[in-house]
Parts: structure tokens; C-alpha cells; sequence
């Protein structure tokens, strides 16, 4: 989970389509939040991904659900309220239900930042606060046969390239050209894009990465060679910001 930016309400939410939208709702209970008007900004506002565990929701499996942050049950004349709606997979919002985010806070990720609540052990979330594990139970992020499996598969690949980052460095050490370097560089490259917040997990791809000490060490060398780009640097800058604690 990311700190993300909410846009602008779009035109289509209009005060009076939000009540004529409201009051269809109490009366019939039908849906009527999945207009693309709604929808489209907010998958833009989150990169494509669930607010909540970040998968992709591009693909068909994960096909994306308007999930309200106070619940449409306990709170009706919020079902359309443009800062109650979030972008979220099928089985986040299934695991959220019916939950009550004002008797028991989870974290909105559009509100606030979920680094203030939470942290990393390996591939799974731990709870900096009461807020953070209300938040891991409800939305079930350590949910072991889909979120935490997917966060590891991208680690291991990451972990597999850093082992490659080394035997490109020791080719560039041997060889001290361009096309060495160039190697090294796009590998590099490579895995800082994984950690952007525009990539599926990145909470948990950026602190893996950026903590991984032969990782460290990797970019420590490539330092005092003088081969770390403007852009590599760009790149760390802004994984940077995603880093949880790890703990
Ligand atoms: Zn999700």
C-alpha cells in the first residue's frame, strides 16, 4: 500500500447527480457508482492498481471494484461522495465488506500514509499502529495465496538480478567500456522501475530492493565509479519515498 493522490472531482459528480445518484441508491440499492465518469480517474489516481494491496487491475482476474471506504450500508449518502471512493480489487473490497472505518480506522491510503502504520518483514506487512492491523486483518493484505505470493515472486526476480547486477559489474570492472557500463546500467535501471509507484506492489519491491544490503553495496561501487546517472538517481529518489521500515 502507497500514499496516493486524489484528482479532482469529475464534472460527472455534480451536486445534484450526487443526490439524484444518492437517493436511486437508498431507494432500490442498486448500483449506481460504476459509471466509467467515476471509475477512470480513480485507476488513474492509483496507477492502475487496488488502493489497498496494489495488484494490477488491468488484468481480467483483477477487475476493478468502486470500493467505498465508509461503507455504502452503514453510510448511504456517501455511496457516491466523491472522497469516499476508492479504487480497489475484487477481493479487498470482498475481505472489507460491511467493516465500519469510523467504529475500527484502517488506513485511507488517498489521506494518509500507510508508512505511518505500517512496516516489512520479508514479503509480509507488520503493524507500526492499532490502525496498521486493523488494516492488515480487514483488507487481509498478508493474505498468503494472493498478495504475499505475488510480492514474493517479484522479489525473487529482483534478488536474481542483483546476483546478475554483480556479474555485470564485475564484467564492466574487466572490460571499462561503454557497453559494459551500458549493461549495468539498464539492469539497474530496470530494477529501480519495479519500485516506481506506477509498478504492482512497489510498497514491498521498493523496500525489499532498497534494503537489501548487497543491493546497497551494488550502488555503493557503482558510485565511486561515477556511473550513477541523473536518471538512476531520479529513480532511487522516488522508490525511496515508498520504503516501509523494515523490521
Ligand atoms: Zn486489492
Amino acid at each position: 500500500m502507497i500514499k496516493l493522490e486524489r484528482e479532482t472531482k469529475p464534472d460527472y459528480l455534480s451536486d445534484e447527480k450526487v443526490f439524484e445518484l444518492t437517493e436511486s441508491f437508498k431507494a432500490t440499492k442498486k448500483s449506481v457508482w460504476n459509471h466509467d465518469h467515476i471509475k477512470i480517474p480513480l485507476l488513474r489516481s492509483s496507477h492502475s492498481k487496488c488502493a489497498y494491496c496494489e495488484c494490477p487491475l488491468t488484468s481480467a482476474s483483477n477487475y476493478m471494484e468502486v470500493e467505498h471506504f465508509e461503507d455504502k450500508n452503514h453510510y448511504p449518502e456517501k455511496v457516491v461522495l466523491w472522497e469516499n471512493l476508492l479504487p480497489s480489487c475484487k477481493k479487498c473490497n470482498g475481505a472489507k465488506g460491511q467493516h465500519d472505518v469510523i467504529g475500527d480506522p484502517i488506513i485511507n491510503p488517498y489521506v494518509e500514509d500507510p508508512k505511518n502504520h505500517l512496516s516489512m518483514r520479508l514479503y509480509r506487512f507488520r503493524a507500526k499502529s492499532d490502525k496498521g492491523q486493523s488494516t492488515i486483518e480487514v483488507t487481509q493484505l498478508n493474505s498468503s495465496d494472493r498478495s504475499v505470493f505475488c510480492r514474493y515472486e517479484i522479489g525473487e526476480k529482483i534478488s536474481e538480478m542483483i546476483d546478475l547486477g554483480f556479474e555485470r559489474w564485475n564484467e564492466y570492472l574487466v572490460r571499462n567500456n561503454t557497453r559494459s557500463k551500458n549493461k549495468l546500467v539498464n539492469l539497474v535501471q530496470g530494477l529501480l522501475n519495479e519500485c516506481q509507484p506506477t509498478s504492482s506492489y512497489s510498497a514491498s519491491t521498493a523496500t525489499n530492493l532498497l534494503t537489501d544490503p548487497k543491493f546497497i553495496e551494488l550502488m555503493s561501487l557503482m558510485r565511486e565509479a561515477d556511473i550513477v546517472s541523473e536518471e538512476l538517481d531520479d529513480l532511487i529518489l522516488k522508490a525511496s519515498t515508498l520504503v516501509l521500515d523494515y523490521v
